[in-house]
C-alpha cells in the first residue's frame, strides 16, 4: 500500500488521478489533497478519500473549510509553503504534482529532496528549473504524467539511454493548425478553449492552441531524458493516437499509442514498473482509418521556435519564457489581448532579458518575477 498526495486535486489532471486511485484502492491511499479556490469540490474529495492533510491556497475559503471539517484528524493548511508542508509529511510515498504554473516548483523540489516519487504533470517546474530539479532526483524518481513524455518513457523501456538517437514528440496542432494565418489575431477565447482531442485546464488548452505547450514540452523532454536539443523533433499528428516516439541507434522507432485519455499516463506513473488493468476506450485502428503527420509550421506558430531557443540556451531562458507566457495567457483569457499577442509579448520579454547562464534558485525566482512585470508592462 502506497500513500499518495494529489496537489491540484480539483483540476483536470487531479480529478483523473483520483479516478485512477478510486480504481486502485488496494494499492493506493490518498492522504493529501490541495486546491487553489474550488473549496466545495475539495470538500467532496475530503469526504470521499478521508485524507489526513489538505491545502487550500485561498485563506478565507480555508477558514470556511475549517468550519466544515472540525475533526482533529484532518490538518487544513493555507498560505505560503503549504504544498511543501503536505509533501514533507513522513507518511507520503508518492506526490502527484498537478497544480498549474510556476507555483508547482517549490513542491517539486521538496518532493525529490525528500526522496519521494514525483509523478509530474506540472511541466512548468522543469521548464523553469530543470537544471536544479533533475540533479536532485535518482533514476526513475521523477515519473512523467504528460502524455508525450509518458510515451517516450514507455518507449525507452525497450532500449538503453545510450542507444537513443532522437525522440519525436507528437502535437495535435490544436484548434487553429489549419486556420488562415491572417485570421489568427481575431480568434476568441471560446474558440481557443475548444481543443480537438483533449479535455484540459484552461491554461494548457490555450498553450496547445498557440503551440506554446509543445515549446514547454521540448524543454521538459530535454531535462527529463537528458537529451541534446538536436535530438528532439516535433511532428504534427492531428489524431493524437501516437503519443510520442523514440528512435534508437539501429533505426527502430518505438511508439506508444492509444485513444487520448490522461488516465493511462497517470496510472503508469503511479504503478511503474508494473501495468494494471484500466477501463479505457480501446484503440480501433480500422475505425480511425488513417494517421496523418505534418511538419510543424514555425512561422505560423513562432512559440515552437522560442521553445527550441529556450531549450538550447538554458539558463534563465526557461523561467522567462514560462512566466511571460503565464501572464500573457491570463491576459488573453481575461479578454484583454488578442490571441497572437500572447507569443509576440513572450518573444519581446525574452529578447529584453538579462540572461544568466547558471542561475541558482534565487536567480530563477528573480527572473520569474521580472518577466511577469515586464510582460504586464508590454501588454498595457
Ligand atoms: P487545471 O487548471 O484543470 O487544474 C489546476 C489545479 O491547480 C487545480 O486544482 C487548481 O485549483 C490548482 N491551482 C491553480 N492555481 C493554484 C495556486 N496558485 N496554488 C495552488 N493550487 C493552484 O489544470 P490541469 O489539470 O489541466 O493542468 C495541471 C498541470 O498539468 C499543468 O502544469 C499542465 O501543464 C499539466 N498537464 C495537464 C494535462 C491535462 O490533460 N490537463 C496534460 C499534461 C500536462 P482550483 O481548482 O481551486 O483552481
Ligand atoms: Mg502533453
Amino acid at each position: 500500500m502506497k500513500n499518495i498526495v494529489v496537489l491540484g486535486s480539483t483540476g483536470s489532471i487531479g480529478k483523473n488521478t483520483l479516478e485512477v486511485a478510486r480504481n486502485l484502492k488496494d494499492k493506493f491511499r490518498v492522504i493529501g489533497l490541495s486546491s487553489n479556490s474550488r473549496w466545495e469540490l475539495l470538500a467532496e474529495q475530503i469526504e470521499e478519500f478521508k485524507p489526513t492533510c489538505v491545502a487550500l491556497n485561498d485563506r478565507q475559503l480555508a477558514e470556511k473549510l475549517k468550519r466544515r471539517f472540525t475533526d482533529n484528524n484532518l490538518k487544513i493548511l493555507t498560505g505560503n509553503n503549504c504544498l511543501e508542508e503536505i509533501v514533507s509529511n513522513q507518511e507520503v510515498d508518492v506526490v502527484v504534482l498537478a497544480v498549474v504554473g510556476a507555483v508547482g516548483l517549490p513542491a517539486a523540489i521538496e518532493t525529490v529532496q525528500q526522496g519521494k516519487i514525483l509523478a509530474l504533470a506540472n511541466k512548468e517546474s522543469l521548464v523553469m528549473a530543470g537544471h536544479i530539479v533533475m540533479p536532485l532526483a535518482k533514476k526513475n524518481q521523477i515519473l512523467p504524467v504528460d502524455s508525450e513524455h509518458s510515451a517516450i518513457f514507455q518507449s525507452l523501456q525497450s532500449g538503453k539511454p545510450g542507444e537513443i538517437k532522437r525522440v519525436i514528440i507528437t502535437a495535435s496542432g490544436g484548434p487553429f493548425y489549419d486556420y488562415p494565418s491572417d485570421k489568427l489575431s481575431d480568434v476568441t477565447t471560446e474558440q481557443a478553449l475548444k481543443h480537438p482531442t483533449w479535455q484540459m485546464g484552461q491554461k494548457i488548452t490555450i498553450d496547445s492552441a498557440t503551440l506554446m505547450n509543445k515549446a514547454l514540452e521540448i524543454i521538459e523532454a530535454r531535462w527529463l531524458f537528458d537529451l541534446k536539443v538536436e535530438q528532439i523533433d516535433v511532428v504534427i499528428h492531428p489524431q493524437s493516437i501516437i503519443h510520442s516516439m523514440v528512435e534508437f541507434c539501429d533505426g527502430s522507432v518505438i511508439a506508444q499509442m492509444g485513444m487520448p485519455d490522461m488516465k493511462v499516463p497517470i496510472q503508469y506513473a503511479l504503478t511503474f514498473p508494473d501495468r494494471n488493468p484500466l477501463k479505457v476506450q480501446p484503440l480501433n485502428l480500422s475505425n480511425i482509418g488513417s494517421l496523418t503527420f505534418k511538419k510543424p509550421d514555425m512561422e505560423k506558430f513562432p512559440a515552437l521556435r522560442l521553445g527550441y531557443q529556450a531549450a538550447r540556451e538554458g539558463g534563465t531562458m526557461g523561467a522567462i519564457l514560462n512566466a511571460a507566457n503565464e501572464v500573457a495567457v491570463q491576459s488573453f483569457l481575461d479578454g484583454k489581448i488578442r490571441f497572437t499577442d500572447i507569443v509576440l509579448s513572450v518573444e519581446k520579454v525574452i529578447n529584453n532579458h538579462h540572461f544568466i547562464k547558471n542561475p541558482c534558485m534565487e536567480d530563477i525566482l528573480t527572473a520569474d518575477a521580472w518577466a511577469r512585470q515586464e510582460t504586464k508592462k508590454c501588454l498595457m
